[in-house]
């Protein structure tokens, strides 16, 4: 069930999307060479707690870290570790979660590790891109199978494939909630979008086959070819007066 959100409720939600993002940033700004993402996490963990907030993702279905940290080939999910050390060359992952005043802001940015090899800059941008043109087409009146269709779509002209077994979500009082949001789809199909929705969209963005694994550890998810992915995301909020994001620096 789709739960719309009153003005005042999307109110809430740009703080919590607030901290969110800025929790983000000052992830992206640690991410250098010897830097370990156990560390990078704690700042998340740190920024978050210190705003009044709570991270979203610590004790998530068990998952032990306020951050997911993902480098090169691991497409979402990565576990942070004192044992993981950036790399020159590195591309990282962060999704980053806040709730504040009972609502969460999700987002997520890939971050270059110092200076990258061509290939790994234009993932990056592919996927960045094509998380605004999702945005472009979250429009009261849409359909999920829009926005779906407009990232697939420009990934796929550019060579890149589009990540299936993971998804986009609804978010408000909780941080999953309906409906589901493909970066696949078809337009015209799928749930209407109303005014009030919040959802989050963010693809993950393969530079080789679709298809993922999921690690022993039962969160590391890798592309099945080894080779490198990136992951956008911002939360959402449909209005009347078109796509709003929330969590967008001030
Ligand atoms: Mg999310």
């Amino acid at each position: 069930m789709v739960i719309l959100k009153t003005t005042r409720e999307i109110a809430l939600m740009r703080e919590a999307g607030r901290i969110s993002q800025r929790a983000l940033l000052l992830a992206g700004k640690a991410v250098e060479p010897g830097v370990s993402t156990f560390e990078i996490d704690r700042i998340v963990r740190e920024y978050i707690e210190k705003q009044g907030a709570t991270p979203s993702f610590l004790g998530y279905g068990g998952f032990p870290a306020s951050a997911c940290i993902s480098v090169n080939n691991v497409v979402i999910h990565g576990i942070p570790s004192k044992k993981q050390i950036l790399k020159e060359g590195d591309i990282v992952s962060i999704d980053v979660g806040a709730k504040l005043n009972g609502y969460h802001g999700d987002n997520a940015w890939t971050f270059p590790c110092g200076s990258v090899f061509e290939e790994a800059q234009a993932i990056m941008d592919v996927t960045k891109e094509s998380l605004f043109e999702g945005i472009k087409n979250a429009v009261a009146g849409n359909r999920v199978g829009d926005i779906g269709h407009a990232v697939q779509k420009y990934a796929e002209a550019r060579s890149y494939s589009v990540v299936r077994d993971f998804v986009g979500h609804g978010v408000g009082a909780k941080l999953h909630e309906d409906p589901s949001v493909p970066n696949y789809g078809t337009p015209g199909r799928g749930v209407r979008l109303l005014p009030g929705m919040v959802i989050a969209i963010e693809p993950m963005i393969n530079q080789g086959t679709h298809r993922v694994r999921v690690l022993d550890d039962n969160w590391t998810t890798v592309t099945a070819d080894g080779k490198l992915s990136a992951h956008f995301e911002h939360t959402v909020a449909i209005t009347s007066n078109g796509p709003v994001i929330l969590t967008m620096p001030d």
